[in-house]
């Protein structure tokens, strides 16, 4: 069957690759669509430290049930359309022993480091698939890359009336923003680009801030009567972002980090203490965090179709992310249609 491959640094193309075996506790999904996100794109680029080559990428799935291997619940029928979470968890690891499985200390993500789904079939356990009876295939693709701000917010522990800043409208951004807005905070969302910021207003942002127009810190402490959002959520990766948002959260706020920065990010960490911050990281996303995001986009909460920018077959994905590499911004969301 048909998978696309990453070689290395710019080079992608369309190969074969067998087809998986069942096992016990496993299923079989015929693939629909993928969804294309930033770290696949610096797997192309090289620039991804998690990455072995060759690898099928892809972990932004949409997918119908195929076969369904000895021992798995009666709940699941063959034909269903699910997506799948796209992460391992060992069980033994420090992570795993304080039932934090997201950020197992031996993850293995789909597409990063083991094969992933941009491919014809897969075989995943029961326990990785998250069903809705509501949502198209389209939708359900759109999921996994969503939860992943749903988490930062959790991890921050946002609550209702306060002031939270989403610094970066990708994806993962609006995630967090329509989260942050769902749990009843103002939500002041952060970025260079205008369509970004208009999904942000659509996704329940009450505020935005054009960054490259208006000065965000003063920006920031206006909006918020001049004390500093009480939550600020870093979906960019740049240490510029990664300083400010210790700059401009609130006295005793909190920080949360989901950007993986590229560089070395230089501190004054006098502010740390001073300000007594709770510093986060937010990694991936847990089951619960799934489950959150398909009842918002059952709710028909956000702007999934404006999110997607462009739709292709799986045989273009090299060329696409040739594409986006060369002019990233004018791409928002590639989703591959592995069937077309
Ligand atoms: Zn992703
Ligand atoms: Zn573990």
């Amino acid at each position: 069957m048909q998978a696309i491959y990453l070689h290395g640094p710019q080079s992608a193309s369309l190969g074969q690759t067998n087809e998986p075996t069942l096992g016990p506790g496993q299923v079989r999904l015929r693939v629909a669509m993928i969804g294309l996100c930033g770290s696949d794109l610096n797997s192309f680029r090289g620039k991804n430290p998690l990455v072995t080559y060759p690898r099928i990428p892809g972990h932004e799935i949409s997918a119908t049930i195929l076969e369904l291997g000895p021992d798995v619940p009666g709940q699941f029928k063959t034909g269903a359309p699910v997506t799948v979470s796209p992460y391992t968890n060992c069980g033994n690891c420090p992570s795993c022993r304080r039932g934090r499985l997201n950020a197992c200390q031996f993850n293995q993500t789909l597409g990063v480091q083991r094969d992933g789904a941009l491919t014809e079939q897969i075989v995943v356990p029961w326990q990785r698939l998250v069903s809705s009876g509501i949502l198209t295939l389209r939708e359900l693709c759109l999921v996994e890359p969503l939860t992943v701000g749903f988490h930062s917010v959790s991890r921050g522990r946002v609550a209702s009336g306060e002031w939270v800043a989403v610094l970066g409208c990708g994806t993962v951004g609006l995630g967090a923003i329509a989260c942050a807005s769902s749990r009843g905070a103002q939500v002041i969302a952060v970025d260079l680009d205008d369509t970004k910021l208009a999904l942000a207003e659509q996704a329940g942002a009450s505020h935005i801030i054009h960054s490259k127009n208006e000065p965000l810190l003063e920006r920031l402490r206006e909006l918020t009567g001049g004390g500093g959002p009480d939550v600020i959520i870093e979906a960019i990766g740049l240490p510029d972002t990664f300083r400010l948002a210790v700059e401009a959260v609130a006295f005793t706020g909190r920080v949360v980090y989901i950007g993986y920065a590229k560089e070395h990010v230089s501190y004054d960490t006098r502010l740390f203490v001073q300000k007594e911050l709770d510093i986060l990281g937010s990694r991936n996303a847990t089951v619960d965090d799934f489950a959150a995001v398909v009842k918002v986009l059952e709710a028909r909460q956000f702007p999934l179709d404006a999110t997607v920018s462009h739709v292709v077959p799986m045989r273009e994905t090299p060329e696409a992310l040739a594409n986006w590499d060369r002019d990233p911004a004018s791409v928002r969301k590639i989703l591959i249609d592995v069937q077309a």
